[in-house]
């Protein structure tokens, strides 16, 4: 695809809304905060715009999935659900090197046993007809093609963190 120079941080805030609003309009009982911690410092970088609004879209999916589980699981009073988009420039000695972009959430977390699994295609814990389960392997695809990397830190019980990392072009 053609690469255009975009604004991370708007697209971000733009999906995050978006996705919010959507599931609030779709389930009445979808009662979650969202925090965004955007650095302004962080400069245009050149990617395929659609290629990384879905990635971003695709982790804010998965997040307030997420912490929308777990707010209908039992046990879950006085639980506040939260997805938090955090992003920062990243320094190499002196020099910008790259931007994280982080999208965390307090859901259920991920099992130590499917860590390994879940950026396969089709893989899905997700009921029938929830998720294809290509959401984490298309976006891992999509990130090592702009020389990125896609991380995930993940406790069962306390939540997830996805960090996206894009390198600026010198
Ligand atoms: P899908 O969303 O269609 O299931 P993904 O590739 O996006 O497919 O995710 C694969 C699996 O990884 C999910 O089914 C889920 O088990 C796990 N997963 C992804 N993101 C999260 C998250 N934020 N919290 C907990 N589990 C997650
Ligand atoms: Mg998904």
């Amino acid at each position: 695809g053609e690469r255009n120079e975009i604004d991370l941080n708007s697209l971000a805030e733009e999906f995050l809304k978006l996705s919010y609003h959507g599931l609030r309009a779709k389930d009445k009982s979808f009662n979650a905060d969202f925090n965004l911690d955007l650095d302004p410092a962080i400069p245009k970088i050149k990617v395929v715009e659609q290629d990384i609004g879905r990635v971003v879209l695709n982790l804010i999916n998965n997040a307030f999935y997420a912490i929308n589980s777990r707010a209908k699981s039992n046990g879950a009073d006085g639980y506040k659900p939260m997805v938090s988009v955090h992003s920062r420039l990243i320094q190499l000695g002196d020099q910008p090197s790259g931007i994280e972009l982080s999208i965390e959430d307090n859901g259920g977390g991920i099992p130590k046993a499917i860590k390994n699994k879940i950026f396969q295609p089709f893989f899905t814990t997700k009921p029938t007809g929830s998720g294809t389960g290509l959401g984490l392997s298309l976006s891992y695809d999509i990130i090592k093609a702009h020389g990125g990397d896609l991380r995930v830190k993940s406790k069962e019980g306390e939540g997830t963190e996805m960090i996206i990392f894009l390198p600026i072009e010198p």
